[in-house]
């Protein structure tokens, strides 16, 4: 792959303060834990951000240098400032990967990227969870076999309201009996966006190899952003002579 992949992991980080449950799980944040797995691998180096520093934690330097985007937020969505989402949004359009992980789906800045209300049904009895791959020739479910099996999870269920995605990588039955559009791609300008369903805050998720192989496959996936030159916009001379 040549050159590092710059992984800047963004956390909320509020759950693992205020929740002792959440802290039993990630006592030093998730955030934390996703950025060691990532950083063990050669290719990548993860730093973190979370909502309480200044800006939280984007400043318009890190974002600069950052290929790809990780973000998990849950309780403090309406506290991250527009201005910021503002900012991601457009480093995104210009080739900012981005993963949105788990209770993310409401956060603005994935709103913003697919137009809706990305609302879903949920439930919270910690059941089973099977992730099937529906895409197995996509590079972000590589050495993940057929499915990814989640002893205790949260339950999100369908109808998940947004856009049809233009890749759908996994679909998620749940032990009481619903199921869920688990793994979705998106292109935006020539930014990759990539949600994923795991990643409730009380239970060991992002400990789990499988999901963090995913996660690694989803951040080398998202680093390579779209062509410049194919997305050239403005006012163009014919390449063929016209009669007018
Ligand atoms: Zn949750």
């Amino acid at each position: 792959m040549g050159e590092v992949i710059r992984v800047t992991v963004w956390n909320e980080g509020r759950h693992e303060k205020t929740m002792e449950e959440c802290k039993a799980v990630y006592p030093d944040g998730m955030h934390t834990v996703i950025a060691g797995f990532l950083s063990a691998e050669p290719d990548i180096e993860a730093g973190t951000a979370t909502l309480d520093e200044p800006d939280h934690g984007l400043t318009d330097d890190v974002l600069a240098a950052t290929d790809v985007l990780t973000w998990w937020g849950h309780m403090a969505h309406h506290e991250v400032r527009d201005e910021i989402v503002d900012k991601v949004h457009a480093r995104i359009l210009d080739g900012m990967g981005l993963l949105c992980f788990h209770s993310a789906h409401y956060s603005k800045i994935f709103r913003k990227l697919v137009g809706a209300s990305a609302s879903l049904r949920w439930r919270e009895v910690g059941e089973k969870e099977r992730l099937w791959v529906v895409q197995p020739g996509h590079p972000i479910v590589q050495g993940v076999g057929d499915y990814i099996e989640l002893p205790h999870t949260e339950m999100y269920g369908e109808f998940f309201d947004v856009p049809q995605p233009d890749n759908l990588i996994f679909v998620s039955w749940f032990a009481g009996g619903e199921v869920f559009r688990s793994g979705l791609c998106y292109y935006r300008g020539r930014g990759k966006v990539f949600y994923f369903r795991p990643g409730h805050e009380t239970f060991p998720i992002f400990k789990n190899p499988q999901i963090q192989r995913v996660i690694i496959n989803a951040v080398r996936w998202a680093a390579a952003p779209g062509s410049e030159a194919a997305l050239g916009a403005g006012n163009v001379v014919p390449l063929e002579k016209l009669e007018t």
